[in-house]
């Protein structure tokens, strides 16, 4: 489990981090807080020519901060690290589904090192690829990673890596946007059109791309939400099923607008687009929630992995939908 050989690179700005990143294209590969990417050089997953350090660049406030206001909604830098957010008085107040999502992802260490934009960029996760290189090339590898096969659907050529973050779904569901800066400036993506649903071909991110920052709209900010997520150890591990929602309540008890998102059961964090059509102008009722947890559980494609079966974990989708959407429900938001 030693790292593989390579030149660290240090840029002194994001301009410098974008040049280095175009002149060595593929054999570049980008290094923030190093929680998700550091283990995975370790197994040998990747092997780049060039890594580019730009954690120094969170001096750059731009890059790290977190910037509120009614005019212009949330900004997060994405060099912003994941406790800083969960523990921000603001987003805790404001965006409680992404504080609550946050707090899940690993455990005080890694929160402390890891990065939003490092957390949204993940690599998807599967089995029979998280493991050493000795443990893969006895098996003869897989489609994403040496090999002719997929060891999950074994007559396909697709790969069902599950996209296995927990901040993408929280910010699904408060209608994020990205911000990605290349040779040509800065340009912002929805995030539901960031991720591609492909386990080897996760993200739309050009390799002289990095993706600088996170925008959550104004009108978005009060809204009633929670995170349920499914996993071996509470203390630490990744989700093997997550379910976020966000909500905006009237005073009356209907519902005037809500977000659903699953991660860890598809290549891609997705909102169940049904929820909102269905929810919106509704008073709770159980044949409702009932409803959208049937159309969350159509949604979810989870396939073999250890520490569960698809089946548990689709059931597990079905009644965090319910356990979330009946706490939502619970207390109006006021607006
Ligand atoms: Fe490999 Fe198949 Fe797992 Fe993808 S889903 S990592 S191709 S075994």
């Amino acid at each position: 489990m030693t790292m593989p050989a390579f030149r660290l690179e240090r840029p002194r700005s994001l301009a410098d981090a974008v040049s280095i990143l175009a002149t060595h294209g593929p054999d570049a590969m980008i290094l923030a807080g190093g929680t998700d990417v550091v283990p995975n050089l370790q197994m040998k997953l990747f092997s780049p020519r060039v890594l580019v350090d730009i954690k120094p660049l969170a001096k750059n406030a731009q890059l790290a901060s977190i910037d509120w206001s009614p005019a212009n909604g949330l900004r997060i830098g994405a060099l912003a690290t994941l406790t800083s957010i969960c523990e921000s008085p603001l987003i805790r107040e404001k965006f409680p589904v992404l504080a609550a999502a946050v707090a899940t992802i690993a455990g005080p260490l890694q929160r402390n090192m890891g990065t939003v934009g490092g957390n949204l960029c993940l690599e998807t996760r599967c089995q029979w690829y998280n493991q050493s290189d000795f443990w893969r090339k006895s098996l003869g590898g897989c489609l994403k990673k040496d090999g002719p096969i997929c060891h999950v659907a074994p007559g396909g050529k697709f790969c069902w890596a599950a996209w296995s973050g927990d901040s993408a779904p929280a910010l699904l569901t408060l209608d994020a946007e990205i911000e990605i800066t290349g040779p040509q400036g800065a340009r912002r993506l929805p995030l539901a059109q960031f991720y591609k649903n492909d386990g080897m071909d996760r993200i739309a991110l050009g390799r002289d791309e990095l993706l600088t920052a996170v925008h959550v709209p104004a009108r978005m900010a009060g809204r009633r939400g929670n995170y349920h997520k499914l996993r071996v150890r509470n203390s630490i591990d990744y989700p093997l099923a997550g379910v976020a929602v966000s909500m905006h309540v009237d005073s009356r008890g209907i519902c005037r607008d809500a977000r659903l998102a699953l991660t860890a059961v598809n290549p891609a964090p997705l909102l169940v687009k049904e929820a909102c059509e269905w929810l919106a102008g509704q008073p709770a009722s159980p044949e409702l929630i009932d409803r959208v947890a049937q159309q969350a559980i159509r949604t979810a494609k989870p396939l073999t992995t250890s520490g569960s079966t698809p089946v548990y974990r689709r059931d597990m989708v079905r009644v965090f939908t319910r356990r979330a959407l009946e706490e939502s429900w619970r207390s109006a938001d006021g607006k």
